[in-house]
């Protein structure tokens, strides 16, 4: 019986994947003998099939791998939290027996967790390592200025974590933005959350700095200081971040500014907090203690300006260029 090439490839997924009748089979291999088209459409479907099961096995072997991965680690972060729990106990018996007050257990034990968010904390954590690990690392560090600053009498615990604070942030903020899901969560707004959180948190740091010094002196110097480098970090961030213009224009931009506020600064800052100033001089070939202030700041101006112009112009004609 001769069957049309329609019904043959009706019938061409079953054979390839050899589960028709026998009588099929026989009649499927028949037609192909003869029709050219027919067997490059088998041929086609079988490397298709081969390409999508490869695919699976891809997937599947990378997904066994990191399922392996995971366990391993997993094993490796328990046996270092186990390392851990060693001195731990050792020094819970060492601080009962020798004095029966936990004083410095609570030191070492707070120490340890701070080892801990940075070594067993990437190790254990499925998820967002970095997140976690920096959240942990934070929370630990401050637990042990609190617990330290409890022991020693001392009053420093909010001067020193805020400083902290604020460190972290400046290192860390740009990359914990960059990690899921803080991500997606912030969408464009990224940049703009680093510079607010790094703002607020300076203020909270100068607040604190506030309470623990001479406040009338404090409080007449330290917002006028600032103010100018607040200011300045704004303007260049904006600029990076907003203006439509090309890079080259944008670097230009910011580093003369930056040559041109490191020259004034100073001045105007005396000026605004009453202090005697003056422009200093440019003594190019006199370097003693008294003019190497005033050389090294016209040096930053005039490199900063030269450096500024020269991308700046260069990003000008590049603008140009695509314009046309
Ligand atoms: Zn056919």
């Amino acid at each position: 019986m001769k069957l049309g090439c329609n019904v043959i490839r009706d019938l061409l997924p079953l054979y390839a994947d050899q589960i028709c009748s026998e009588e099929s089979r026989g009649l499927v291999e028949e037609h192909l003998a003869d029709c050219k088209n027919c067997s490059v459409l088998l041929r086609q479907m079988r490397s298709e099939e081969m390409e999508s099961s490869l695919e699976t096995e891809a997937v599947d072997v990378i997904h066994r791998q990191a399922n392996f991965f995971k366990r391993k680690s997993a094993v490796i972060g328990a046996a270092i939290a186990g390392v851990f729990m060693i001195p731990v106990l050792v020094c819970l018996i060492v601080n009962l027996a020798t004095g029966a007050a936990l004083d410095w257990f609570f030191i070492v034990l707070a120490s340890l967790l701070t080892a801990a968010s940075l070594s067993i904390v990437p190790l254990m954590v499925p998820d967002h390592k970095g997140l976690w690990t920096l959240g942990t690392f934070t929370a630990s560090l401050l637990l042990l200025f609190g617990v330290i600053c409890i022991y020693t009498g001392g009053t420093w615990f909010f001067l020193v974590s805020a400083t902290v604070l604020f460190g972290i942030s400046v290192c860390f903020l740009p990359f914990a933005v960059h990690a899921e899901p803080v991500r997606s969560l912030l969408g464009s707004f990224k940049g703009l959350t680093v510079m607010a959180v790094d703002t607020l948190l300076y203020v909270l740091m100068m607040g604190v700095i506030g309470v623990y010094v001479d406040a009338s002196v404090f409080w007449r110097l330290a917002p006028r200081i600032s103010f100018p480098c607040l200011v300045l970090a704004w303007f260049v961030f904006l600029l990076i971040r907003y203006a439509k213009c090309n890079g080259f224009l944008k670097a230009g931009l910011c580093t003369a500014l930056i040559g041109v506020y490191s020259f004034f600064a100073n001045y105007l800052v005396n000026r605004w907090i009453g202090t005697e100033s003056s422009i200093p001089a440019f003594h190019p070939f006199i370097w003693r203690v008294d003019t190497i202030d005033g050389n090294i700041r016209w040096i930053v101006l005039l490199v900063g300006c030269i450096t500024g112009i020269v991308l700046m112009v260069y990003g000008i004609s590049v603008q140009e260029k695509k314009d046309i």
